[in-house]
C-alpha cells in the first residue's frame, strides 16, 4: 500500500476511534436508547453488515419529528434551543448569503438580538449583570453557539466566543474595580470584545509571541508589535492583548495580559491615533469564509495603555490566556457542529427536492448509505414535517466506488 494512503488510513482510523469513544461517553451520560444506538453505530465494525444494522436501528428509533440533538437535554435547554433556532433562522439565516458574498459587517440588530437573548451574559456572574450562577452552564453556551453557527457562521456563529474568553480571564485575576468596569457592559453587549494573541510567527505556540509591552515613564504601558487573525477587532470596544513584558527568551513566563479600551468601527479598516502619536491600525484579512465579524491584522506602534490595563500579575498572562481559551475551544467545536448540521440539512433537502431521471435524487441507489425520502413509519418524504431519515440501501456493485468499505 502507498505510504501516504497508509498514513491517511491510520489517521482516519484513530479519529474514528476517538469519535466512537466520545460518543459512547455521551450515550452513557444521556441514558437514552437512541443515544445508545448511535454509539453502537459509531463503534460498529466497518463491515457493511455492522454498519447497516446500526443505521437501521437508529432510523427505527427516531420518533416522528424528534431531533436527536436534544438527547439528554432538560426542558430548559430544549426550550432555549427552540428559542435560539427561531431567532437565528429569522434574523441570521436570510442574511447569511448577502453578508458572505458582500463581506459585510454583522448587522447591529443581530448583535442587539443576541444581547437581548442574554447570550453575552451567560459567563458573567449575576452580581455583574449576567446569569452565571454557582456553576457555569456550558450546555447553554454550546446550544447558543451551535444554533447561531447553524444559521450563519458569518453572521453570528462566533459572536459569543470572545466575550467568554475575556470574562474567564477577568474572573480569574482582575481586580474588583476592573470587573466592575467591564463585566456589566460585556453582559449587556454594550462592550464588544476581540482577542489579540496570534502573531505572524506565533499561532499554536503562544509562548513564542513577540509583541512587546514596555513600562512607560507615565506609569502605564507602551505596546509595539503586530497581531494577526484578530477577529472582530474593528467593532470591539475591548481588546484583550497578550504581550511580552519579559526578556526576548522569557518564554511563557514573560507574557502579560492587557485590556485596551477603544472606539468601535464599522468596515474593513480602522485607525486609532493617540494624542502623543501612538497608533493602532487594523486591516481585515480577506478570508474564504467566517466573514461578517472580519478577522484583522493589527499594527501597534507605541500604543499607550494606562497602568490599570494590566490584568493580574506581570508575567502571569500566559496562564490567564489559557484559562480563557479552555471554554473558547468548546465553542469552536460547537461552531463546527452547527455548520455540519446546516450542511446535512441542506444536503438532505436537496436530495429530496431535486428530481433526476424522474425521481428525487434521494430515491436513487447512487450510494449504499444515503438519506431516504421516506420515514420509518412510511410517511411520504415530501412532507415538510418529516425528519430526514437515514436508510441503507443495497447498492449495485457498479454504483459502489472501489474500496468504499475499505476505509
Ligand atoms: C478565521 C480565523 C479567526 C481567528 N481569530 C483569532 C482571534 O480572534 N484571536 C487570535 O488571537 N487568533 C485568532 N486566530 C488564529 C488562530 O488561533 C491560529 O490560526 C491558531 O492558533 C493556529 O496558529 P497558526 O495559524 O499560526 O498555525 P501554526 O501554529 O503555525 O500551525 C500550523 C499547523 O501545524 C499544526 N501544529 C501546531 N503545533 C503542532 C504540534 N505541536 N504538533 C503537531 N502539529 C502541530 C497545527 O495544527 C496547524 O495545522 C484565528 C484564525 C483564523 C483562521
Amino acid at each position: 500500500m502507498d505510504a501516504d494512503v497508509e498514513l491517511y488510513l491510520r489517521v482516519w482510523g484513530s479519529a474514528r476511534d476517538a469519535a466512537a469513544s466520545a460518543t459512547a461517553e455521551w450515550a452513557t451520560a444521556a441514558r437514552e436508547p437512541l443515544a445508545e444506538a448511535i454509539a453502537r453505530g459509531a463503534a460498529a465494525d466497518r463491515s457493511a453488515e455492522g454498519f447497516d444494522a446500526a443505521f437501521e436501528e437508529v432510523a427505527g428509533l427516531l420518533p416522528d419529528g424528534a431531533s436527536p440533538e436534544n438527547i439528554g437535554l432538560g426542558e430548559e435547554h430544549r426550550l432555549l434551543r427552540t428559542t435560539l433556532r427561531d431567532f437565528a433562522e429569522r434574523r441570521l439565516g436570510p442574511r447569511a448569503g448577502e453578508i458572505h458574498r458582500g463581506d459585510l459587517d454583522v448587522p447591529d440588530d443581530v448583535i442587539r438580538g443576541v444581547a437581548e437573548l442574554g447570550l453575552f451574559g451567560l459567563s458573567v456572574p449575576e452580581q455583574y449583570g449576567g446569569t452565571l450562577g454557582e456553576r457555569p452552564d456550558h450546555v447553554a453556551m454550546l446550544i447558543g453557539t451551535e444554533e447561531l453557527a447553524r444559521a450563519s457562521l458569518a453572521a453570528g456563529g462566533s459572536l459569543m466566543t470572545r466575550p467568554e474568553i475575556l470574562v474567564r480571564a477577568l474572573l480569574t485575576a482582575a481586580t474588583e474595580e476592573q470587573k466592575q468596569r467591564w463585566l456589566p457592559g460585556i453582559a449587556t453587549g454594550d462592550l464588544l470584545v476581540a482577542v489579540a494573541v496570534t502573531e505572524p510567527d506565533a499561532g499554536s505556540d503562544v509562548a513564542a509571541l513577540r509583541c512587546r509591552a514596555s513600562r512607560h515613564e507615565s506609569g502605564g504601558w507602551s505596546i509595539t508589535g503586530t497581531k494577526l487573525w484578530c477577529t472582530f477587532a474593528a467593532k470591539a470596544h475591548l481588546l484583550m492583548i497578550l504581550c511580552r513584558t519579559g526578556t526576548v527568551d522569557s518564554g511563557h513566563r514573560g507574557l502579560s495580559l492587557f485590556v485596551a479600551e477603544k472606539s468601535s468601527f464599522a468596515g474593513h479598516d480602522f485607525e486609532v491615533r493617540q494624542g502623543h502619536g501612538g497608533t493602532l491600525r487594523g486591516r481585515a484579512i480577506p478570508t474564504l469564509g467566517y466573514r461578517g465579524l472580519h478577522t484583522f491584522e493589527l499594527a501597534l506602534e507605541d500604543y499607550r495603555l494606562p497602568p490599570e490595563a494590566l490584568i493580574g500579575e506581570e508575567g502571569g498572562g500566559f496562564y490567564l490566556q489559557m484559562e480563557g481559551f479552555s471554554t473558547g475551544r468548546l465553542q469552536t467545536a460547537a461552531r463546527a457542529v452547527g455548520v455540519m448540521q446546516a450542511a446535512v440539512r441542506d444536503a438532505v433537502a436537496y436530495t429530496r427536492s431535486r428530481i433526476v431521471f424522474g425521481r428525487p435524487v434521494a430515491e436513487h441507489g447512487l450510494a449504499d448509505c444515503m438519506p431516504s425520502a421516506s420515514s420509518p413509519t412510511g410517511r411520504p418524504g415530501g412532507s415538510t414535517r418529516a425528519p430526514p431519515t437515514l436508510r441503507c440501501r443495497p447498492a449495485s456493485p457498479s454504483s459502489t466506488p472501489a474500496g468504499w468499505r475499505s476505509t
